[in-house]
């Protein structure tokens, strides 16, 4: 019997993950991109591939790459519609069209997404992974920093307007590695210069970046890893674990952490 305890951690053996969300492209990402790169935060932006030339408070697709670079750019359809109340098949238009215009600009599989205004139902969420779609994120504040069991409902810890400060305290307090911990926070960076409360993100970024015990990733970094981390193949006695994904895992085990590279076994 393997005395040990094997857990599964964040990389470098972390238990504190902390994403970002930020829809519709408007341009003051421009701000909230560059206070988060001055912090280390790493955040994912969903845009809308129909709107950004139509609307001029939006990016313009021209600058999608240099702007949101280092970050995730995932799909919020192509118009904004209210989903729940479309055609599926409409629905289905409405996210491979946008993912369509979101690769030929990023040139990588765009596979993150948040619901416009928040509206989903079963029926769209049984379609998403024929999408290519890994995660939805619906809108609300969880005020939890819990792994979710269903990340085609993945609810925010808290919107920036809510208790932001106050969730920042106490994840930053948490010291035990009993769970995962994750933070996630949403909005709209425009909500910043209507509230007139820039402060507030300058505030947070300064308390919550840049911090050794916390591992700062994209939504589909978090997702991609923990489904990395569920494909480890593992020794009967746990005493060796294959990796057969591409991206290096970490474990804890017996309270040390191990890599384990992408594509390899690794001893316990
Ligand atoms: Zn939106």
């Amino acid at each position: 019997m393997q005395s040990r305890t094997v857990y599964t951690v964040f990389p470098e053996g972390k238990v504190k993950a902390l994403t970002l969300s930020y829809d519709d492209g408007r341009d003051e990402d421009r701000r909230l991109v560059s206070i988060f790169r001055e912090h280390g935060l790493r955040a994912t932006f969903n845009l809308n591939s129909g709107q950004s030339e139509t609307d001029p408070r939006r990016i313009p697709q021209s600058e999608w790459n240099e702007v949101y670079s280092g970050f995730e750019i995932a799909s919020h359809t192509v118009t904004h519609p209210s989903i729940d109340r479309c055609p599926l098949p409409y629905v289905a238009e409405e996210i491979i069209e946008d993912r369509k215009a979101l690769e030929a600009i990023t040139g990588y599989p765009v596979r993150g997404f948040a619901y416009p205004n928040g509206c989903f139902s079963q029926e769209i969420i049984s379609l998403l992974p024929a999408l290519g779609i890994r995660y939805g994120r619906i809108v609300g504040n969880s005020d939890s920093f819990a792994i979710p069991d269903d990340f085609y409902r993945w609810k925010a810890t808290c919107h920036h307007n809510h208790r932001l400060i106050e969730n920042a305290e106490a994840f930053l307090s948490i010291d035990n590695t009993r769970h995962l911990f994750l933070m996630y926070v949403w909005g709209h960076s425009f909500e910043f210069s209507r509230d007139g409360n820039w402060e507030l993100m300058e505030r947070f970024a300064d308390m919550a970046g840049g911090r050794d015990d916390i591992w700062y990733a994209t939504n589909i970094e978090i997702a991609d890893y923990l489904d990395a981390s569920r494909r480890l193949i593992f020794a009967a006695d746990c005493s060796f674990v294959y990796n057969p994904s591409a991206i290096s895992v970490w474990i804890s085990s017996g309270g040390e952490p191990v890599m384990i590279p992408g594509g390899e076994t690794a001893k316990l």
